[in-house]
């Protein structure tokens, strides 16, 4: 906790904790300034971004690949951080499985363009019906996002694993397709994430944020063979579209930033990967610009658009990692 400046102290004491209040000394911790050279190599190649796995081409000598993902947390994250779930808050997810799925997959579906639907186990056990309109196209992937969204950070190694069997083994049983594909639910890694990861064989990690393009994990210095699709905060709809939330950003400017980053993607001749959530995105007023992303991205040739898998598949073979 900050401490608060007391008011009634002597004038020497007051003068001191101005100066540190003021100044900020003592309140950020900086152990990394304390490092030799050898220590920041070593923590910093923990998990790291290895080679590029950009393909020379990509398929139909498309000169984009695009790529759409949607995170269904749905309610999961307000059942799973609050010992009393607010009724509204969950009501605000529940929104995501009524409507807002419904939506996006009709988009998808009507463009015919193939998605990854990285859903936490939870949000499947609470509205099951989610499988069949996914799969209705058969274009479509569902990958892991977590049993209830939980902070995989804050998690012991053993918990956390736990937590992803359990969620492999339901998103196996309620698809009857083993998932390949792993999003961290709030897009970070525990020291044991990586290794949770690689014992459980999955083909692609979708997480991290070190490249535009595909890229391969390394784990202290060694290729791990895990492919990497990078998110990033700015291709997201969850921060910046929450109208409570101090970095809401109109849909219709974020939409200039999604086709802003579609088009140095196509000029640069590499990837374009985007996440919404069904609970946000799938609202009347955002479903609109994701239509007119996918219609602006449609005007352009040679564009390819892939789920994750046929991406991260494509990559590793191109890269001879088979
Ligand atoms: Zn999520």
């Amino acid at each position: 906790m900050k401490p608060t400046c007391p008011i009634r102290v002597t004038l020497l004491l007051s003068l001191a904790w101005i100066l540190t209040c003021s100044s900020g000394l003592a309140q950020t911790p900086q152990p990394g300034i304390h490092l030799d050279l050898d220590e920041i190599r070593t923590i910093a190649n923990r998990v790291r971004a290895g080679r590029s796995l950009q393909p020379a081409t990509w398929p139909h000598g498309a000169r984009v690949a695009v790529s759409i993902s949607f995170d269904v947390d749905n309610d999961t994250i307000a059942i799973a951080r609050n010992e009393v779930p607010s009724i509204g808050a969950m009501s605000q997810g529940e929104y995501g499985a009524r409507v807002g799925l419904r939506r996006v997959v009709e988009l998808m579906d009507r463009h015919e363009i193939p998605a990854s639907f990285f859903i936490p186990a939870v949000s499947l056990v609470l509205r099951p019906d989610m499988v069949d309109v996914i799969q209705a196209s058969g274009r479509h992937e569902f990958g892991v996002h977590g049993w209830i969204h939980e902070l995989n950070t804050e998690l012991d190694a053993e918990t956390e694993r736990e937590l992803v069997t359990r969620a492999v083994a339901y998103l196996s049983e309620a698809t009857g397709t083993r998932p390949v594909g792993y999003r961290a639910p709030s897009w970070n890694f525990s020291p044991n994430t990586l290794n949770i990861v690689k014992g459980l064989g999955f083909l692609y990690d979708s997480s991290l944020m070190a490249d535009d393009r595909p890229y391969e994990l390394m784990q202290n210095g060694e290729p791990t063979g895990i492919v990497e699709l990078p998110v990033e905060w700015i291709l997201d709809d969850a921060p910046l579209m929450n109208p409570r939330g101090d970095r809401y950003t109109p849909p219709r400017e974020l939409l200039q930033v999604y086709i802003d980053e579609f088009d140095k993607a196509y000029e640069e001749g590499t990837m374009f990967l985007l996440t919404t959530h069904p609970h946000i995105i799938g609202h009347r007023s955002r479903i609109i610009i994701l239509e007119e992303l996918i219609d602006y991205i449609q005007t352009k040739e040679n564009v390819w658009f892939a789920n994750h898998q046929q991406i991260a598949e494509y990559v590793k073979e191109q890269a001879g990692m088979e």
